[in-house]
């Protein structure tokens, strides 16, 4: 009995980490409504910033409960979030993706890569950072950032 009640309230215990105090919003946040639909480019990475963002969508820090989404298409997405340096092969599938997605356009650089080509600059097939290619809104520093950064940056947008 007992440790049926303790099976129990294992697994209704809670599994995500608690929020704190919402950072302030950017300016585009007003017309998102608290809701953020992202469209996530690779624009060269090593993959170290899709492992943090796979974390951030998961269970422990679950963005959506803060109104982000990670959608297929450019069409239906909000914002890009955009990692690695941008490669010559990626320039204009980037710019492309960009063009695609209705107004506003709001553009995430994510990680250190995306911001300045980090690790990468210099290398034989880096075009530049992201802001080279489209304009940027926000940046979130960190190689790779740590899943708090990444929500916390996200929550700029939804104001949740
Ligand atoms: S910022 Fe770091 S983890 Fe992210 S793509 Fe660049 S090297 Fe990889």
């Amino acid at each position: 009995m007992i440790l049926s009640l303790l099976g129990s309230w294992t697994r209704r215990r809670r599994v995500s980490e608690r929020l704190p105090v919402a950072p302030a919003p950017v300016a585009a946040a007003v017309t998102l409504r608290h809701s953020l639909q992202l469209r996530h480019v690779d624009a060269g990475s090593c993959n170290g910033c899709e492992m943090e963002i796979t974390s951030v969508f998961g269970p422990v820090y679950d963005a959506e409960r803060i109104g982000a989404r990670l959608v297929a298409s450019p069409r239906h997405a909000d914002a890009l979030l955009v990692t690695g340096p941008v490669t010559h092969n990626m320039a204009a599938p980037l710019e492309r993706t960009y063009l695609a997605m209705p107004e506003p356009r709001l553009v995430i650089a994510l990680g250190d890569c995306a911001r300045n080509c980090g690790v990468f600059a210099g290398g034989y097939a880096v075009a530049g950072a992201v802001r080279d290619v489209v304009p940027v809104d926000l940046e979130i520093p960190g190689c790779p950032p740590h899943p708090d950064d990444i929500l916390a940056a996200l929550r700029r947008f939804t104001n949740r």
